[in-house]
């Protein structure tokens, strides 16, 4: 087994030599082993009665495929064993990557780590708590090869709670399919398959993860959905509740800005703002009727503080949308991110100063 630790205190810096010649091992070993032909990525939060049992599920799964592969697990910070237990699995078994965190970061970011960390061309997330069946992973491939990009598990007989988490799940599915235009049954299955070609690329923040295939299909992927068994859970808890659902719609709602007005942000804020000032002309135009055709003062009504409130807020927009713009086109242009996404290119080189984006 190959332990890469990094030492405490040089969490973004590479102050020590041996710590830097051990990366620089890392990435030449990483380019001389074959890649395998499927990543299973797994997040781990206090599991540590799930890892073994999951360990053998994954094998036998797999093994059946005949396919080269291995498990990227990423401790997100557990403070149970399941760290131990992992590590066991490492001594055994080579294919069995293990990346832990300093502390717990989430889902999203344990996943993407598990991306970050992953050879394979197919990616293939998971969770750790047995819920899901490794069984699965075969008609997720199945699907992949009549062409399909992405394939989304739909937990179809979902054992979960119903009023906390069936209900909200229900209702968050239909709004994401309805406002993202990628209809899916089931954002939130975590068993999924992804080439990497199509999510390389894709930054997750938040409670994101569930976003991938509307990402995805953004740039141009074929997303499809296929049923999946899930089980109730035996061990351990589940991390979330009813909260969740309120993260996932704010999330949405930075999903579909990103997606429509990223690159035109004064467009949100410049429309609200003249929205905004277009009310505080016409709360004055209604003043001036009452005070001259009606004989009621200014003061009579609330419409002044109304009028006021409604013309400062439509100028605070409209600066916030200008400075939106100036973040906005640093974004871009201090990453030399273009503001479009090329298929293919024929008989024409990407231009010089574009960032190279392959692996
Ligand atoms: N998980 C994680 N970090 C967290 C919360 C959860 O890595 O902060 C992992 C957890 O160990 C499991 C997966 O994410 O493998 C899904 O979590 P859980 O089963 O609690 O979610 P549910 O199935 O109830 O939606
Ligand atoms: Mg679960």
């Amino acid at each position: 087994m190959a332990r890469y630790k990094q030492p405490v205190g040089s969490v973004n810096m590479d102050t020590s030599d041996t710590w830097s010649d051990k990366m620089l091992q890392e990435a030449t070993s990483r380019q001389a082993k074959p890649k395998p032909e499927l990543s299973v990525v797994i997040p781990v939060y206090n599991e540590e009665e799930n890892i073994e049992r999951l360990y053998d599920k994954l094998v036998a799964a797999l093994t059946e495929l005949g396919k080269t592969w291995e498990a990227v697990f990423i401790d997100d910070g557990s403070t149970d064993r399941s760290f131990e237990e992992l590590e066991k699995l490492s001594l055994r078994d080579e294919r069995i990557k293990i990346v832990q965190f300093v502390r717990n970061y989430g889902q999203t970011a344990a996943l993407s780590a598990g991306i970050d960390h992953s050879l394979g061309k197919i990616i293939i997330p998971m969770d750790a708590d047995l819920q899901n069946d490794p069984a699965d992973i075969r008609s997720l491939l199945n699907k992949m090869d009549e062409g399909y990009d992405v394939v989304s598990g739909w937990r179809k007989n979902r054992q979960d709670e119903f009023f906390t988490r069936l209900i909200p799940s229900w209702t968050a599915n239909k709004i994401i399919s309805v406002i993202s235009g990628v209809r899916l049954h089931d954002y939130g299955c975590s068993l999924k398959a992804y080439r990497r070609d199509v999510i390389k690329n894709i930054r997750l923040y938040g409670e994101m993860h569930r976003f991938v295939p509307i990402y995805a299909s953004w740039q141009g992927a074929k997303v499809a959905e296929i049923p999946v068994n899930h089980f109730a859970r035996q061990f351990g808890q589940s991390k979330y509740g009813l909260s969740r659902t309120f993260k996932v719609v704010l999330d949405l709602i930075t999903v579909k800005f990103m997606s429509s007005y990223f690159t035109k942000p004064i467009y949100v804020f410049g429309t609200a703002g003249i929205a905004s000032i277009g009310f505080a002309f016409a709360g004055f135009a209604w003043m001036l009727v009452l005070k001259f055709c009606y004989d009621t003062t200014f003061i009579e009504t609330p419409l002044p503080v109304l009028v006021a409130m409604c013309f400062m807020v439509g100028i605070q927009l409209i600066l916030m949308g200008l400075l939106a713009e100036i973040l906005m086109r640093t974004y871009h242009e201090s990453q030399g991110k273009r503001i479009y996404a090329v298929a293919t290119r024929l008989n024409t080189p990407p231009p010089r100063d574009e960032v190279s984006l392959e692996d």
